[in-house]
């Protein structure tokens, strides 16, 4: 196997040989955690270096040879060395953040289950991650080192699930959950699915994203047997949609398993209409769905990649009506202290409302009455048209 991790980005997609970095446990076991070792890769001058390691004594840091091998290295800018490389600004201190703004803490009933909306529970598997993303909602969790639950922690989860009848879906999260070996997966997934009133099981992951690899057919036919599963990944720019990400993606759907994406609103990586209408289209063309576009959440150490409410409504905007409905996500804010996620949509659709009739405005601006039925009065006849000018 040749060392040139750029190979394969044009290529056929490449079977996964063992101990090669076509390998998972390879890339896992060769990912990078001392801002030293991309000191080469990247040309770093000492200073870039100096307040890399300064971050990373709050923040760790740990990027795959395969997302890694997308960063260009000249380039500061660059969507992936961004979202993958820590930045001195992480340190920075902004006035309105928080280490656990979502009231997650809060909403936790035992340790490893978030349990906010009545019918679905979040599980939280590790805080381990093949790559750390530097706007990640959840850096409160990167202390105290890397850890997995515990059988017993499991165990008390499974009881809870069991005990409460309303549960019918469970999201399994982390952490990246695909960092545990198959068969730890399987056991969790086998509990879980044992439980009658359960209907679906989610799973949050990026590994289609920066560890492709691991979307292997060992994981996929174990997966298989406990449909339905639905998928949720990562992907934030069209950079990171590549042959190994897309053959990830198709393995999965192969399988009977639908992949959504969640993406966040990131400053500089993302934050415009032609960048996330790419991005969303590419999606589709690859068979995953865009599902939630997030505005950045208000927590430490995530405070430069965040940008204003407006820029998230003119992407939407920019996007309904110009390109396919499917690949329009829903833009949402997630609530600070447990209030839930709440859509967002561009105020512009419509104008009033009354039991009588809407006004409406298309999405190439045009105004115009619409009929509201129901209201006991007759539909009026009209002679004209319903435009208005
Ligand atoms: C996002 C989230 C969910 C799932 O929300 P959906 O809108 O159903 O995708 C469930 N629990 C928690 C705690 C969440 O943050």
């Amino acid at each position: 196997m040749n060392s040139n991790t750029e190979s394969g980005r044009d290529a056929e997609i490449p079977p996964h040989e063992e101990g090669t970095l076509l390998d998972w446990k390879w890339q896992l076991r060769n990912s990078i955690k001392n801002p030293d070792k991309v000191k080469e890769k990247l040309n770093l001058n000492d200073v870039e270096l100096n307040q890399m390691k300064d971050v990373v004594k709050r923040y760790p840091f740990r990027v795959t040879p395969y997302y890694l091998s997308l960063v260009k290295a000249d380039d500061r800018n660059d969507p992936i060395f961004l979202q993958s490389m820590p930045a001195k600004e992480e340190n920075q201190l902004y006035f309105d953040v928080q280490e656990d703004p979502l009231g997650e803490e809060h909403d936790t009933v035992l340790p490893g289950l978030i349990h906010r909306y009545p019918d679905r529970v979040l599980l939280t598997l590790t805080n381990i991650c093949p790559v750390y993303c530097r706007h990640c909602t959840r850096k409160r969790n990167w202390k105290n080192g890397e850890w997995i639950r515990t059988s017993k922690e499991m165990d008390d989860i499974y009881s809870y699930i069991r005990s409460d009848k309303r549960i019918r879906d469970v999201i399994i999260s982390g952490g990246d959950p695909f960092i545990l070996c198959t068969s730890k997966l399987e056991n969790i997934l086998k509990n879980i699915r044992h439980v009658p009133h359960v209907e679906i099981i989610r799973i949050g992951t990026r590994c289609p994203v920066v560890l492709p690899q691991r979307i292997d057919d060992e994981l996929v036919s174990m997966l298989k047997k406990y449909r339905p599963i639905w998928l949720n990944t990562h992907f934030n720019h069209p950079r990171e949609i590549t042959l190994q990400s897309r053959g990830a993606c198709d393995k999965l759907i192969c399988a009977g398993i639908p992949v959504n994406n969640q993406s966040v609103l990131l400053k500089g990586i993302n934050d415009n209409v032609d960048t996330m209408t790419e991005l969303c289209q590419k999606l589709l063309a690859i068979g995953v769905r865009p599902y939630y576009l997030f505005q950045c959440d208000p927590v430490s150490g995530t405070g430069h990649f965040r940008t204003s409410i407006f820029m998230g409504l003119d992407i939407i905007k920019g996007m309904r009506g110009f390109t396919s409905g499917l690949a329009v996500p829903t833009f949402v804010v997630d609530g600070l202290e447990g209030q839930g996620k709440v859509p967002l949509q561009p105020p512009d659709y419509m104008l009033s409302l009354d039991y009588n009739h809407a006004v409406l405005k298309g999405y190439k601006g045009d105004v115009f009455r619409y009929y509201n039925p129901g209201s006991g009065m007759p539909a009026p006849i009209q002679d004209e048209s319903n435009k208005i000018k």
